[in-house]
């Protein structure tokens, strides 16, 4: 899939934009803060992913009302016109050759991205749920079922922790509680299901890139931690589905005694090893940069092998951190497909890179 053209109005610092982008690399560079990983944003924005900001009002540019975007995209051998129109204190419509879209993911099914930035070193340094943030983002745009049940999954896990809360002084809160756990057992099971499979290929495709990239002398290794009265995680939703309404009729007591939800999906991790040991406690920066770029690059591969075609590849800062042999590494892995790759003005990277350039300032292309 190709992003043929991006127009922008209002969204976060740029005024408005007009641009024509290659079909294969293009270079984004500029100083610091003048809407490099901005321009990324929006890309990622029509591609059904939010990654920066959890409010569309962040997106609206600081004085404005609403913000457009229009991407002009090439996809399953179709040429699409998708549109997103923010709205401060008012729904944000989305637009596919002008038919309304209910959802995101809905945009998803047309441009799907990845995206590495610096930040994803918290990809394997951090907590359980930069993990699963990943993982969702992955399989939110793969599989539509899955966006659906993890937003109805979130939306009972919210409602479940309030009553639980504030059952001391309500009781009679707790007469819902059964509804919920139900609701939860049957969403969580399909995505523990659809979860469980996407790591599988994960682990099929992720190793192999580490190891090119360590010039084999690191073996990453990546394992599913879920909830653990769960037999087979691969099962159908319904096979796991009663496993885990006994699990949360086994911890009803303990629930309500704490007041808090306790396990279940959203405690589910990505374990990930690098020869044998915890990436997250014990590998070095260069170790945790490349476990996290094998993990985005193998999803890309996944993405392309799912839909047979090559998600827009959204590099934001993080060639420059590479050595050189990483780079060239990079570079040559990601033929095939369309790249966005931003890096600083005084980078020699700029020069070393084949493709359309842009150079951004004050949020324009000059
Ligand atoms: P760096 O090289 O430091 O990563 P960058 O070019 O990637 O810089 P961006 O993250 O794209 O910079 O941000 C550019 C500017 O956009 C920032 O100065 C930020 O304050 C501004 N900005 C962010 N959100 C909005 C908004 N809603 N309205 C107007 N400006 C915004
Ligand atoms: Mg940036």
């Amino acid at each position: 899939m190709r992003l043929h053209k991006l127009a922008l109005d209002d969204f976060r610092n740029y005024l408005h934009l007009e641009a024509d982008f290659d079909p294969s690399v293009n270079v984004i560079f500029g100083d610091n803060a003048q809407g490099k990983t901005n321009l990324l944003e929006a890309i990622a924005y029509l591609s059904g992913v939010s990654h920066r900001s959890r409010y569309d009002r962040e997106l609206i540019r600081f004085g404005a009302d609403s913000a457009r975007l229009r991407g002009q995209v090439e996809s399953r051998g179709r040429d699409f016109l998708l549109e997103a129109d923010l709205h401060r204190g008012r729904r944000r419509t989305l637009k596919s050759n002008g038919v309304g879209l209910k959802n995101a993911a809905e945009l998803s099914g047309i441009l799907q991205s990845v995206l590495f930035c610096p930040d994803d070193l918290t990809l394997i340094r951090e907590g359980a749920a930069e993990r699963r943030r990943f993982l969702d983002e992955c399989i939110v745009q793969l599989r539509p079922r899955y966006a659906q049940a993890l937003q109805e999954y979130r939306r009972l896990h919210e409602h479940k922790t309030r009553i639980l809360r504030d059952s001391e002084e309500k009781p009679s809160l707790l007469d819902a509680l059964d509804e919920f756990s139900y609701g939860m057992a049957r969403a969580g099971a399909v995505l523990i299901h659809y979860r469980a499979h996407f790591i599988r290929r994960l682990q099929e495709t992720a190793p192999a890139i580490h190891a090119d990239f360590s010039g084999a002398r690191e073996a990453l290794a990546l394992r599913y931690e879920t909830v653990s009265t769960v037999t087979d995680p691969l099962a159908s939703p319904r096979e796991i589905f009663p496993q885990l309404l006994r699990h949360q009729e086994a911890h009803r007591a303990a629930e309500i005694a704490c007041r808090t939800c306790l396990s279940g999906p959203h405690k589910d991790d990505l374990a990930v090893e690098i020869d044998g040991q915890a990436a997250k406690t014990y590998s070095s920066q260069g170790q945790t940069r490349t476990a996290a770029l094998s993990l985005k690059l193998a999803a890309r591969d996944i993405f392309q092998a799912d839909t047979g075609e090559w998600p827009v590849l959204l590099l934001d800062d993080v060639l420059s951190e590479l050595d050189k042999r990483r780079q060239e590494f990079v570079l040559n892995r990601i033929r095939g497909g369309q790249t966005f790759i931003t890096c600083c003005e005084d980078d020699r990277l700029s020069s070393l890179l084949k493709g359309r350039v842009f150079h951004v300032r004050e949020g324009a292309i000059v």
